[in-house]
């Protein structure tokens, strides 16, 4: 077969690589996946962000320093979250690819992955909630990458009357900003979430706003615990 990133052939002999990394199903080849950056060892308990190349002053005991500061200012209750992948250029470039040119099936090369990292933290939730786009963006890309990542995993998808308003990318926005607009997800009718562990499932944490905007929706819903799996952290 060929490798669903870079279409090399895959030869189907086991190297010692394959071997010991069991790139599941070998829908990727070697050079691909040696690029890929797996969070794997310490990380910041609230983000999951990896310590392991982050220096010692963005560090804050078991913390990193954008958590100790999203705590400080308590405009959002705490999140857990957890990633698969270091958010790195080649990763930035296999997103890219995943969510514009609605190549769908590349789901595929995250897919055991991101299902393990699910059972390792996640696995006591009730139901996961894939992070919406604006119904303009769903529009423009055919499918939601959120959708398909939760997709993969074990639990209900709830559906959720939970919706995106289209507003300017977050991105471009300074941080002071983003915090100060209003919250852009709603429900479109009331809805209850008590006593629930909610999973929230996106493909990047970078600030961690978006996630914490939902969350704060379903809070305020009643949801019990609000926490998420994102396939990246940046
Ligand atoms: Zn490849
Ligand atoms: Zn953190």
């Amino acid at each position: 077969m060929h490798c669903l990133l870079c279409d090399e052939y895959i030869s189907e002999l086991v190297s010692w690589y394959s071997f010991f990394i069991q790139s599941e199903m070998r829908c990727i080849c070697e050079r691909c996946e040696r690029k890929l950056s797996y969070i794997i060892g310490e990380s910041c308990e609230g983000c999951g962000r990896s310590f392991t190349s982050l220096s010692e002053e963005y560090r804050e005991g078991d913390f990193c320093k954008d958590c100790v500061r999203w705590k400080e200012e308590m405009k959002f209750l705490p999140i857990k979250n957890r990633s698969v992948y270091v958010y790195n250029d080649w990763m930035k470039e296999v997103l890219a690819r995943f969510k514009f040119r609605g190549d769908a099936e590349l789901v595929q090369v995250f897919h055991a992955n991101f299902v393990a990292v699910f059972h390792k933290y996640f696995s006591d939730c009730h139901a996961v909630i894939p992070i919406p786009l604006s119904k303009e963006r769903e529009y423009e890309r055919g499918f939601n990458q959120a959708e398909l990542l939760a997709s993969c995993l074990p639990l209900n998808i709830l559906q959720t009357s939970i919706s995106r308003k289209n507003t300017e990318k977050q991105s471009k926005k300074k941080r002071i900003e983003r915090l100060s607009v209003a919250n852009p997800f709603y429900f479109q009718k009331e809805e209850t979430f008590a006593g629930q562990h909610l999973l929230l499932i996106d493909d990047v944490y970078t600030t961690g706003i978006t996630v914490r905007q939902v969350a704060a929706c379903l809070y305020n819903a009643g949801a019990q615990t609000v926490s998420s799996l994102t396939l990246c952290r940046g």
